[in-house]
């Protein structure tokens, strides 16, 4: 078998995974039994390519990280489970039931301050539960990739085509950009929402959720997933491909995602709808994911039409997102009272604030463990250092192990941060090509299409130059 033979073969088996997954996650019947087998045998086609060839490079990672991924499957399903039955309120209830890590996000949305820490505490208190499976997760992988002369960390820097040092200077560079702004209006928001100044216990998960509470109720505008429909067609662009299943089935995954059996041919989406503030930003999102994979050049080959970095996969979810902080955007497309419209983006811009500087400290954590080769039990020490230095706070270190991707994830994070600096670049590129309302210039889709249609080999997927410092100015300017 050549290599053409070989992709071919990947491609299909992948597509029929992808589907079976695809119609686990909506609630459509599914069969377990075929997913193991198509599991099997994508994992022995890893083992045959690793065998038989060394090119192209990024099939050989690949390749490798899908081994890796065949031994630790399992003990991240054990993760899952524990974090269920184990992590495990004794003091607060939600719905009837004991708060759990898996309901701890919705009991946070309504719960009493006091009750928020004790929950908080207990998590962190229970994390020696969860950390053997974290334990081993890391070092399996970390074994697998050695075995092939790779580590997680040059897997990673070679797919964003950048290197450490370079990743490292943007991600200070961003954090301390943006420092003093984050915190005054972190504290404004916490004085104005609780009366007080932040404490550990206000994460991420609570503030973006808190924070928008009063204006879910005034949110009603044009349907969302129509809008963006039309705005994708006025650049030019086909929405057309794109498979949209929005059906409201028991067994559905609440939160959004995008699925792409086949790129370009057969890519879908599926959402559930929640409510109209939570539905239009992860509509947009995932109608960003999806219009990139249908724009790929189907005559690519296999690796340069399906094996992103995850900084370039996230650059245009995030861009077609983008449009929903933009005044002008809400009140002329999606029909929003200008003045819901403008606090609405202010309660955005806060939130990023919130969220570079509680992903720089997660970036740098999840870097520097494998440049520095930390040992697993000083990692929470790692951790509270790094985000004392991102987050202004004192956060129990052993937090991170509660993270829903930190601890399931390799190497991930930064990608989040790489592709928002790509955003900035790409909207300022399209307001010079179509003005201030580019969203309606074919031009500018054109544009757009030039960064998506080359697959892998995208200009955006180059992360070697990459700058903080349109970022900072975007984030400060509000
Ligand atoms: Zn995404």
């Amino acid at each position: 078998m050549n290599y053409d033979g070989w992709s071919k073969k990947v491609e299909d088996n992948g597509a029929e995974l992808s589907n079976e997954y695809f119609n686990m996650q909506v609630g459509l019947p599914y069969s377990e039994q075929k997913i193991h087998e198509l599991e099997k045998k994508g994992e022995e086609l890893s083992k045959y390519f690793l065998d038989h060839f060394k090119e192209p490079e990024e099939v050989y990672r690949s390749s490798v990280a899908g081994i890796a991924g065949g031994k630790t499957y399992q003990l991240l399903l054990k993760l899952h489970d524990i974090r269920k039955t184990d992590v495990k309120s004794e003091k607060h209830k939600f719905r009837d039931q004991p708060v759990t890590w898996t309901t701890w996000r919705q009991f946070v949305v309504s719960a009493e301050d006091k009750a928020r820490k004790e929950v908080y505490d207990e998590f962190v208190n229970l994390v020696p539960k969860i950390s053997p499976q974290i334990k081993e997760f890391f070092g399996t992988s970390k074994v697998i990739f050695e075995q092939h002369n790779l580590t997680p960390l040059q897997n990673y820097l070679l797919g964003h085509k950048t290197s450490y040092e370079k990743i490292i200077n943007f991600l200070t560079e961003l954090r301390d950009g943006v420092k003093n702004k984050y915190w005054q209006e972190y504290t404004n928001e916490t004085q104005r929402m609780l009366g007080r100044p932040p404490e550990y216990y206000d994460d991420l998960y609570f503030m973006r959720n808190v924070i928008f509470n009063d204006l879910v109720g005034k949110f009603k505008g044009a349907n969302p997933l129509d809008c963006v429909k039309k705005t994708l067609t006025n650049l030019g662009l086909d929405p057309s491909k794109i498979h949209v299943d929005d059906a409201d089935r028991p067994n559905k995954y609440p939160s959004p995602f995008c699925s792409s059996p086949r790129v370009p041919q057969d890519v879908r989406i599926s959402y559930k709808a929640e409510n109209p503030l939570n539905d239009t930003r992860s509509i947009y999102h995932e109608m960003g994911h999806a219009i990139h994979e249908t724009h790929v050049d189907p005559k690519l080959p296999y690796h340069e039409r399906y094996l992103y970095s995850m900084g370039l996969a996230e650059t245009f979810s995030q861009f077609i997102e983008s449009l929903v902080a933009n005044k002008t955007y809400l009140v002329e497309e999606l029909k929003l009272d200008p003045e819901l419209a403008e606090e609405y983006v202010r309660r955005i811009k806060v939130m990023e604030l919130m969220t570079v500087a509680f992903y720089t400290g997660n970036s740098l954590f999840n870097l520097k463990m494998w440049h520095d080769n930390v040992p697993f039990e000083k990692l929470d020490d790692l951790y509270a250092k790094e985000q004392e230095q991102s987050m202004n706070l004192q956060i129990p270190g052993a937090y991170w192990q509660l993270h829903h991707i930190l601890p399931e994830n390799l190497l991930y994070v930064p990608s989040y941060l790489l592709s928002q600096a790509n955003v900035c670049e790409m909207v300022e590129k399209c307001q010079e090509i179509g003005g201030e309302r580019w969203w309606n210039d074919k031009k500018a889709g054109k544009y757009i299409v030039s960064l998506m249609k080359p697959g892998t080999r995208s200009p955006m997927s180059d992360f070697s130059n990459v700058k903080p410092d349109k970022l900072i100015k975007e984030l400060m300017d509000f």
